[in-house]
């Protein structure tokens, strides 16, 4: 019998809907190959379903979601100037994305930084700091914290205008997200990078605290404590030194970016947003307006995010490994989208389009799993 699988698919904003197209075409074509049927599900989300109907997560977006079995979705967003258009918190990440991360408590955030040695020119850094490749993968806990704490503004009793925003975490938050870091390093190669400030923050003290509890039941894991700042210095230094990396809501959110910049682009970076009973997938960047509209994004980060849905939700890691080399295999062949390379001599620049083309066509070509 052909298994369904009901996948909710949120276009978003920007490049969005280019790099969507890319992604479907995708799974179209893994569900030729395979003895399934992706009932694919559209509905409006961000800006674009602000403008549409006031609100950039509407009740109909809500209930295909939740009839779902799995959410793929686009980056939303607007340019700085733009966003002035939609009250503040009717703009995208404070009406929709945090809505739709809290509605599924998607708290476990995958966000993997690799680039294979054979792509180690597409990294700014030096050929000898890429050494073997980049292969790490940053853990981010993704419902708690600072995105999430208690907000208010004002006017003090000094007449000055002033903000508050709380930065919150309870020990059942940090335990699941250390759990999770933890069983993947076990997965992988039994060291963990914990990323924290305890020097300054309680936050952190707590954190730590955890994790020093969790990990007893790990004992094989070894834990390595480092400062935020020094691990953003590190990542650029020695990047091949970390495998693991378990951090807090902004911490992940501003080190994962960095960890675009040590691949080339932020179009390299995927990622999976799991929850306990739904994931969604999303790609780590933005919905990059500067570039949107002209068929030049690089849609890796979104087919990757098919991948790893196939992979987490669907139970088909053999299927999405496939993918994987399909994308890679383009990049080994000698293209690239402008985002990864200047023009000249040897490259061989493709649109957004033509990638998602070749990685169908490099699919296909494959042994059916
Ligand atoms: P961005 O991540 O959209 O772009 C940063 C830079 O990376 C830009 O130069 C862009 O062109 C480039 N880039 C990003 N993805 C790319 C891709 N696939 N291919 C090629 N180049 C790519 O960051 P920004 O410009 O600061 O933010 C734009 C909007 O996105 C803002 O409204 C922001 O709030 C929003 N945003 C949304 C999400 C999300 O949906 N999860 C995440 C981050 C930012």
């Amino acid at each position: 019998m052909t298994t369904i699988y009901k996948i909710a698919l949120l276009d978003g904003d920007g490049i969005g809907p280019e790099i969507m197209k890319e992604a479907v075409k995708t799974l179209k074509c893994v569900e030729k190959r395979n003895d399934i049927n992706f009932e694919l599900l559209n509905a409006d989300f961000g800006a674009n379903a602000y403008f549409k109907c006031g609100d950039p997560f509407p009740d109909e977006t809500k209930a295909i979601c939740d009839q779902a079995d799995a959410i793929i979705k686009g980056p939303i967003g607007l340019n700085h100037e733009e966003s002035k258009k939609i009250p503040v918190d009717k703009q995208p990440e404070r009406g929709a994305l945090l809505p739709l991360r809290a509605r599924y408590n998607t708290y476990a955030n995958y966000r993997p930084v690799f680039l294979p040695k054979a792509l180690g020119h597409f990294s700014p850094l030096k050929a000898e700091v890429v050494g073997e490749g980049i292969d790490l993968i940053m853990i981010r806990e993704l419902v708690g914290g600072l995105y999430f704490g208690k907000k208010e503004v004002g006017v003090n009793n000094k007449g000055l205008r002033y903000v508050k925003e709380t930065l919150e975490y309870d020990e059942e938050q940090i335990s699941r997200i250390m759990h999770e870091a933890l069983k993947v390093s076990m997965r992988r190669k039994k060291v963990l990078h914990n990323i924290h400030k305890s020097n300054v923050l309680k936050s952190s003290v707590l954190w730590n605290e955890i994790l020093e509890e969790v990990a007893q039941e790990y004992p094989e894991v070894e834990i390595k404590h480092i400062l935020v700042d020094a691990a953003a210095t590190l990542l650029c230094l020695d990047p091949t030194q970390f495998d693991v990396m378990v951090m807090e809501n902004m911490f992940g959110d501003i080190l994962s970016d960095q960890g675009g910049g040590i691949l080339g682009s932020l179009g390299l970076m995927p990622s999976a947003c799991i929850g306990p009973e739904k994931s969604y997938y999303e790609p780590s960047h933005g919905s990059a307006p500067d570039i949107a509209g002209k068929n030049i994004a690089n849609p890796y980060s979104m087919i990757g995010s098919v991948a790893m849905m196939l992979e987490s939700s669907f139970n088909m890691a053999a299927e999405a490994k496939n993918i994987w080399n399909a994308m890679q295999g383009v990049f080994i062949d000698g293209y690239s989208t402008p985002d990864l390379s200047k023009p000249g001599a040897g490259v061989k620049m493709i649109s957004t389009s033509e990638f998602g083309d070749k990685v169908v066509a490099k699919l296909k070509a494959m042994p059916k799993v």
